[in-house]
């Protein structure tokens, strides 16, 4: 990948006193990415560390031949959600020195980590034999679970251009027999997640995320369904309660959110953004363009806040991605006024808007494109932050205990 790569974290924590260095330094570690040392590769192997075959969202490949750990975790407990081995040019490394695992910029040792333990659940089947692992992925508090594996999106070439989302279902997700799955049945989803809780004090949330599916009746019914019996599988799980729960879904319209919120127990709902701007909107998310288009987009989120209520609905941006060629922003001042413009729109109106770090990930169409500056980033979160907060809004069910993906919300630990 090619980076545009002018201060890192340390002169822009002198510069932006009010981003922890931490918060800087994890956003640089998404941005340019991670790499293992034979050393350090071989010391996650060990049963505490190792993740195994789990499934992989951004597909890229696990690092080397060998298992790959969680999210890393920095020293101040700040989580880093990074696909350790991917293809990064310009990344940082993690090595082992003395029985600890040590962060590198180059040469330059830049701090002691870890890496997020390994659940009890991992390594364990369902009864119909199906590894847990393969059903929900856990970052360091939270039970991801994809229920459907497929984005429809792609067929036809309407995939976000950002976009390396499922590629590698493939290879990831194969059941025991080698079957390979792309809807999870209801009854894994069960019995995962009645697993996972038992461990004491480890997971506080679930969420759900599936590749988008506009077929039925109305746009995205079929999609509803699966969403409401997933939900309804995790819910056995908490006899019927509301629990601690997000659905990242797609452009549900009001009916569709009713039976979210009145047949399930889910707590939250995020339909993604991505992209403020219109015309790069059209451009860079061509299904989400059609089906139903961005003012759908928009009138779901409002919808939802309706529905769930005002700060228990989110959407996010893949920031950054409204800087690519050819179409996108020349500057990253006009990327930030985008953004600002979109998180003080909804926060008007009740919606939590966080930003994600765009990663141009091989297997997308924006491989290659150059990233902006970390110092971009620096002034995004601090803007998001500051107007969110302005708002009375806070990040309480996407902040870094739950999810640990936004540097915006990490900011929220300092309020
Ligand atoms: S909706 Fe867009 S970002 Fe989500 S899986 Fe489909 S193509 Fe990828």
């Amino acid at each position: 990948m090619v980076t545009s790569n002018a201060l890192g974290p340390l002169a822009l924590a002198a510069r932006y006193p009010r981003v922890p260095r931490f918060v800087l330094l994890k956003m640089d570690i998404q941005r340019r990415g991670l790499a293992l040392t034979p050393a350090a590769l071989d010391a996650v192997q060990a049963p505490e560390w190792d993740y195994g075959r789990s499934y992989v969202i951004y597909g890229q490949g696990s690092a080397a031949r060998k298992n790959a750990p969680g999210p890393l975790l920095l020293r101040d407990g700040t989580s880093v959600m990074v696909l350790a081995g991917a293809d990064y040019a310009d990344g940082y490394t993690v090595d082992l020195r003395d029985g600890a695992f040590v962060l590198l910029d180059g040469d330059d040792a830049i701090d002691e980590v870890e890496f997020t333990p390994r659940p009890d659940y991992y390594g364990k089947r369902t009864s119909r034999g199906v590894p847990m692992e393969t059903v929900a992925t856990a970052r360091p508090q939270r039970l991801d679970i994809n229920p459907y594996r497929h984005c429809h999106f792609w067929e036809g070439g309407n995939q976000c251009r950002y976009c390396a989302y499922f590629t590698d279902v493939k290879a990831t997700s194969a059941l025991a027999d080698g079957h390979v799955a792309r809807k999870v049945d209801p009854e894994d989803v069960y019995e995962t997640v009645r697993e996972a809780l038992k461990e004491p004090g480890r997971f506080s949330q679930v969420m759900l995320t599936s590749g988008a599916d506009p077929s039925g009746t109305q746009v995205f019914d079929d999609e509803v369904e699966r969403q409401i019996e997933a939900l309804q599988a995790i819910g056995r799980n908490f006899r019927g309660r509301r629990f601690a729960s997000q659905l990242i879904g797609c452009a549900y319209d009001k009916h569709q959110l009713r039976r979210l919120h009145d047949e399930t127990g889910l707590a939250t709902f995020c339909p993604d953004i991505e992209v403020w701007d219109p015309k790069l909107f059209d451009w860079i998310c061509p299904g989400k363009a059609k089906w139903p288009g961005r003012d759908g987009w928009i009138q779901s989120a409002l919808d939802a806040v309706e529905v769930f209520g005002p700060g228990n609905v989110y959407t996010n941006a893949v920031a950054g991605v409204e800087l690519c060629k050819p179409h996108g922003f020349a500057t990253e001042d006009e990327a930030l006024a985008s953004h600002f413009e979109a998180c003080e729109f909804f926060a008007k109106r009740g919606v939590v808007y966080l930003s994600l770090v765009w990663i141009p990930w091989r297997g997308s169409q924006l491989h290659g494109q150059a990233q902006p500056s970390l110092e971009f980033y620096a002034r995004l979160v601090l803007g998001l932050h500051d107007i969110r907060k302005a708002h009375g809004l806070r990040a309480h069910n996407d902040d870094y205990r739950h999810c640990g993906n936004h540097g915006d919300s990490d900011l929220e630990r300092l309020d």
